[in-house]
């Protein structure tokens, strides 16, 4: 009987592909191994094993697997349980979730090779220039790869000239797999054990009399090691002033000897863990609430107005947990997981705390991964945005998702389409862990599960220190305006809330929800806007750049001059973003710092860093930003927030509009007024008797909660029914017309009588990007009608679509719970 093993490829085509192994090979392997397995007709790729079995497969003949890489599982079986969840309820591959999941490190990649043909005998002088660039490079190495071919011929693409070589039977290509991902290691030097004993060592120094250098570099050893310490031959020669050559000599007499260690790249200094802080009654009812609720629930939600410190109370649950020698995973949005908080963990937690965040190297993500598989003491907290769920727990305790209300904790492309804090529910009941939700503004969907008592909730009314919750004022532009009382995008309220806040030595955060300069800029003559070649919008000035940018490709080109339409100089900029702000200010008050923050200054792994410690150091007084000043940031001395103008946010083309809105305006003001005083918001708008506008300026979570529920009921939304999105995307505009409506009519049928609803299908707002057409169908799913058979039947329907000639180049793209 032959053997045979399912594999997982990173790939979004089938869940697992059968391999045939030998039967010793069959011993060896167990789910969660790597192997690299030739695919198609000449590529190898990193597969994962998931099952071995004995079953031929029908269809085909399987190949035999290449190459087995791991001598023990690199992915744990729990992490393939959830791997499947995720899989099933996000409608994708495996393949997907496994790309996703793995640091790009972990997957070798196939190369191409281009290797000469021992038998080539035609006609040199019958190549091409270029051709006989490459021949010529091959009599002297008999292998390339693809990047060196590419710099032989000063070309990028190398494509054209290999198929002429191959058809010429000059050479032929070969796929090569190849470790990426070399663990750094660090020399350290030690004295030879036969020289431990303290009479050999009196004798050793005395031989050396002769040698003083040789004899200084061992006493500064004895010194380093005092204690049993290890050193590096970085640290001897620093300390001795001794150069390498002496070492060397030591080293081949055979006194010392060098030896190498793995080191982490992502290292802290190992200063002492600090206590955590006592904390005040309101924290501590709401953790001894959490802890009973803990008894019968999995889930509990804290609901803590800003700067209630839910972190404490983390702390405190997570001090817990380690207690109980469990792990811990702590997930945040992406832009709230600052150094602020990173290195408020690290007093706390020093090297049990370990950071997964997309801006780290892929090296620094395969030495956490290594440790969490090792479940040591490395690594126990794991504090990481969406993708750190998918990380290889085995003894996970406790999860917390912190700012849980944050959409960005929706993956939004490419597949797995999941959200962080619903998985990550599912991988604690998986763990038997605890989880915990945290936020100020929490999502209706969690709030409406805690009130129907699914998830356990415990409350912080009051900021710590008893501070007030900021005073939040709305002005009115649309009459400030008409009165003249406008200052470029400043009204005389805030101007005069800023004069003030500045006088008594406190900051400000400024919040307008657009980067750039203008997001158009309109010819006053004939009206043309530039627009992007390749999206369906309007190209954003960038002062400081002088360029026209798309916010959705990249595209850009220089800041014209003159109406690219009629050759008018007179054009007009019309909306603002934060570049412009920053301009304005510099000019209403030229006497202080102003800094901004938004994703053109951050850039880098340590952009936001830079801004956000200048700031806390008072290099500034001003911070203007967008979204990232919102999130989760801790100044003590911010005293004021201005938002420049709410109701972009209001009028976004979204069923969650509203619920948004409330949640940025009540997070970006929780900034202010955080230790002492009560902070004060100025939150600027041409609406200000607006439902949410009025709810955020009282502090009126539960009415919000209350009125949005019911528009949702009324609307059949979630919380109460289910959306799938189904996107349909393509380069021909009447193909993916085509190719949605024929998709929605076979819905309609299908779903007769069923209370499923199908709407669409649509174009989005912005129904072209990158040269691609979009156009959306949704589903909304009322409890009744069963998620699995809906989604079973949009499967079936998508196959027979994909089957369909017409459409084949029309993707079709499952967004299940679309947010
Ligand atoms: P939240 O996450 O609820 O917005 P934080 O946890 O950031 O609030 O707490 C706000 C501020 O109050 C932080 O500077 C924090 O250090 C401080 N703080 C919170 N709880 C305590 C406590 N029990 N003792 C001392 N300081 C505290
Ligand atoms: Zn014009
Ligand atoms: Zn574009």
């Amino acid at each position: 009987m032959s053997w045979f093993t399912d594999v997982i490829l990173p790939i979004p085509l089938a869940n697992t592909f059968t391999y045939e192994i030998t039967e010793e090979q069959a011993s060896l392997l167990k789910p969660g191994f790597r192997v690299a397995v030739p695919f198609g007709k000449n590529k190898v790729y990193t597969g994962l094993v998931y099952k071995v079995h004995q079953i031929q497969p029908e269809r085909y003949e399987a190949k035999p697997v290449d190459q087995i890489l791991d001598d023990t599982p690199l992915v744990t079986g729990q992490q393939l349980r959830h791997w499947e969840w995720i899989s099933e309820y996000y409608m994708c591959t495996l393949g997907e979730v496994f790309r996703a999941a793995i640091p790009p490190a972990l997957l070798l990649e196939s190369e191409t090779l281009v290797v000469r043909r021992d038998d080539y005998s035609g006609n040199e002088s019958a190549l091409k220039d270029d051709e006989w660039l490459v021949y010529e490079a091959l009599q002297h190495q008999s292998v390339l790869k693809v990047q060196e071919v590419s710099s032989i011929i000063d070309r990028k693409h190398v494509l054209p000239v290999l198929k002429r070589l191959i058809d010429k039977g000059v050479i032929h290509v070969q796929e090569e797999v190849y470790e990426q991902y070399k663990p750094k290691l660090v020399r350290y030097i030690r004295l030879k054990k036969e020289y431990e004993a303290d009479e050999v060592l009196a004798g050793l120094l005395d031989e050396l009399g002769r040698a003083p250098k040789q004899k200084e570099a061992l006493l500064h050893l004895f010194q380093l090691s005092a204690g049993g310490a290890l050193v590096t031959v970085k640290k001897l020669k620093e300390a001795s002033g001794i150069n390498s050559s002496v070492i060397k000599t030591l080293i081949d007499k055979e006194i010392l000897e060098d030896y190498h260690l793995k080191q982490d790249r992502i290292q802290h200094e190992g200063q002492e863990e600090k206590d955590s802080k006592q904390l005040n009654p309101y924290q501590e009812k709401a953790l001894v609430s959490i802890r009973e609720q803990f008894e019968e629930k999995d889930v509990v939600l804290l609901h803590g107005v800003t700067a209630s410190g839910k972190t404490e109370v983390y702390v405190k649950l997570i001090e817990e947990a380690l207690e109980r020698g469990e792990q811990v995973l702590y997930l945040l949005p992406e832009i709230a997981l600052t150094t602020q908080l990173i290195s408020r963990l690290k007093d706390y937690f020093g090297e049990k705390v370990g950071v997964y965040h997309s801006r780290y190297s892929v090296n620094e993500r395969v030495e956490i991964w290594g440790h969490i598989l090792d479940a040591g003491e490395k690594a126990r907290v794991v504090l990481g945005a969406r993708s750190a769920m998918l990380l290889p727990f085995s003894n996970l305790g406790l999860v917390i998702v912190d700012e849980e209300h944050e959409v960005s904790f929706k993956q939004f492309d490419p597949a797995p389409r999941y959200h962080a804090r619903d998985a990550a529910i599912v991988l604690g009941m998986q763990h038997g862990a605890k989880v915990l939700l945290g936020s100020a503004t929490p999502s209706l969907e969690t709030y409406y599960n805690a009130g129907t008592g699914k998830y356990g909730l415990a409350e912080i009314t009051r900021r710590h220190g008893d501070v007030l919750m900021p005073d939040i004022e709305l002005v009115d532009i649309k009459d400030k305006y008409r009165k003249k009382r406008m200052q470029g995008h400043f009204s005389d309220r805030l101007l005069e809330e800023m004069q003030e806040c500045l006088e008594e030595k406190g900051q400000i955060i400024l919040f307008q929800n657009r980067r750039g300069f203008a997001p158009i800029l309109e010819c006053n003559t004939c009206g043309h806007a530039p627009q992007c070649p390749n999206c369906d919008v309007s190209l954003t000035y960038h002062k400081y750049k002088n360029q026209l940018r798309c916010h959705y490709c990249g595209y850009h080109m220089a800041m014209q001059l003159s109406c690219l339409a009629c050759g008018s100089s007179e054009t007009d900029t019309k909306g603002f973003g934060t570049e412009q702000v920053e301009v304005e200010l510099k000019e209403l008050f030229p006497d202080h710092q102003i800094g901004r923050m938004d994703s053109d200054t951050t850039r880098g792994k340590h952009g936001h860093e830079k801004i956000i410690t200048k700031f806390e150091q008072r290099e500034f007084d001003i911070l203007i930003g967008t979204q990232m000043v919102t999130k989760g940031l801790d100044f003590a001395n911010v005293k004021l927030v201005g938002v420049l103008q709410a109701d972009s946010l209001l009028n976004y083309p979204d069923f969650r509009a509203h619920e948004r809105t409330y949640q940025l305006l009540q997070q970006v003001a929780g900034r202010a007024g955080r230790s002492k005083e009560r902070g004060k918001v100025i939150i600027q708008t041409y609406d200000p008797l607006h439902q949410i506008l009025q709810q955020t300026s009282m502090n009126q979570y539960h009415d919000m909660v209350g009125d949005q529920l019911n528009e949702r009921r009324l609307f059949h939304y979630p919380p109460f029914y289910r959306l799938i999105k189904i996107v349909f995307r393509g380069r021909d505009y009447n193909r993916v017309n085509e190719g949605s409506e024929w998709y929605a009519k076979g819905l309609r049928n299908s779903f007769k009588g069923t209370g499923v609803e199908v709407l669409g299908p649509e174009f989005p707002p912005v129904s072209r990007i990158r040269n691609q057409y979009h156009k959306h169908i949704i589903v909304k799913i009322p409890q009744k009608a069963g998620l699995k058979q809906v989604k079973a039947r949009l499967k079936k329907i998508g196959n027979s679509y994909e089957a369909i000639a017409n459409f084949r180049n029309v993707r079709i793209i499952f967004n299940v719970d679309n947010y």
